[in-house]
């Protein structure tokens, strides 16, 4: 960890205003809250959804506001109300930023669908700093074994792809599909290979085909050479498509490709609305959907998944002062495949 000036001041990366670009600043540490905790930060990925922040395209952010929910480090400090946490220990911080455990979804244990849940880097700020302070319940423990930076991934690509895959119904030997070989899709192809399902990887052109096979990929289509619904269609009809690249085009040429029961599940978020055909859906009892990622346990059960298979993120590190270079790698699609910075 680069030193700051002195020891109440930190270095961070903000996003001053909307459509401001990031800025390296100096700020003071923040203090924790009563329940909450200060992690100093080791590594923390960049994500597609940091552009929600960077564009001014999510209601309620107070700016200037520090991005990064893919957050991996270490607590120094807890609040007076902590006791389940203590300094020292490694944890994690996802997109998932708390909640407020008494409205209706939380009185279900449904936290993550909490009214007024909070997103880290969003709602308060997130980890493009060497210090972040979290509410407790956001908290995922990091098990040994895994890399801080190769780890910070995993929690949201991670959780995002892990937990839609195994809340979607397909069982071992189902054909499943992954859209996309990017981010959020190099870490699906291992979570459906894993999860010993048929696993099918979809991307353009055959420049990702080596890759996918080597992540445990089954079949790879070229949805360039060949039309990828129709391929899936041959293949037998996919119990599940994990729509992972932010792109509707592509999402919607693999709905012909759904078996019956079949689930288009979006994770990643295209600009623009899906358009597809209703009777299909109708007649073969098929449902397009989508996945929010997790809460601190989803993504502890990730971590402790990918840490028993070995399941890792492929990532491009960056210093803290470079977050501006590691974001535009990611938004133009040419990190391989996640972008993280180490404060
Ligand atoms: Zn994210
Ligand atoms: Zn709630």
């Amino acid at each position: 960890m680069s030193a700051s000036t002195d020891d109440d001041r930190m270095r961070a990366v903000q996003v001053p205003e909307a459509g401001g670009g990031f800025e390296v600043v100096e700020r003071d540490v923040p203090e924790p809250g009563p329940e909450e905790v200060r992690v100093a930060v080791d590594a923390c990925g960049v994500c597609h959804s940091d552009a929600f922040l960077e564009e001014g395209q999510w209601p309620g952010v107070d700016y200037p506001r520090i991005p990064g929910h893919e957050v991996v480090g270490e607590i120094d400090a807890v609040g007076e109300r902590v006791d389940a946490w203590t300094a020292g220990e490694r944890v994690g911080v996802g997109w998932h930023g708390g909640h407020c455990f008494t409205c209706e979804p939380c009185r279900r244990d449904d936290f993550i669908a909490c009214e007024n849940g909070r997103v880290t880097g969003f709602d308060h700020d997130g980890g493009y700093a060497e210090y972040l302070t979290t509410p407790q319940e956001s908290l995922a423990r990091v098990p040994d074994g895994l890399a801080p930076d190769a780890a910070a991934p995993l929690l949201c690509a991670g959780v995002t792809t892990y937990n839609a895959l195994r809340n979607s119904g397909a069982k071992p030997g189902d054909l499943v599909a992954v859209q996309g070989v990017g981010g959020l899709g190099h870490l699906g192809i291992q979570y459906a290979h894993a999860a010993g399902f048929e696993t099918v990887a979809v991307s353009r052109g055959t420049e990702k085909r080596e890759l996918a096979l080597d992540l445990g990929a089954d079949h790879y289509v070229d949805s360039e050479a060949t039309d990828p619904g129709t391929a899936l269609a041959e293949l037998g009809g996919a119990r599940v498509v994990l729509g992972t690249a932010p792109n509707a085009a592509a999402m919607e040429s693999l709905v012909g490709g759904l078996g019956v029961d079949g689930r288009l599940i979006a994770v990643g978020i295209p600009g623009e609305p899906l358009d597809v055909p209703v009777q299909p859906l109708v007649q073969q009892r098929q449902s397009v959907a989508g996945w929010p990622s997790g809460d601190a346990r989803d993504s502890q059960d990730t971590l402790e998944f990918s840490a028993l298979r070995g399941i890792e993120s492929t990532i491009e590190t960056y210093p803290l002062g470079d977050a501006g270079t590691a974001y535009e790698r990611m938004l133009d699609g040419d990190a391989r495949f996640r972008a993280v910075i180490e404060p």
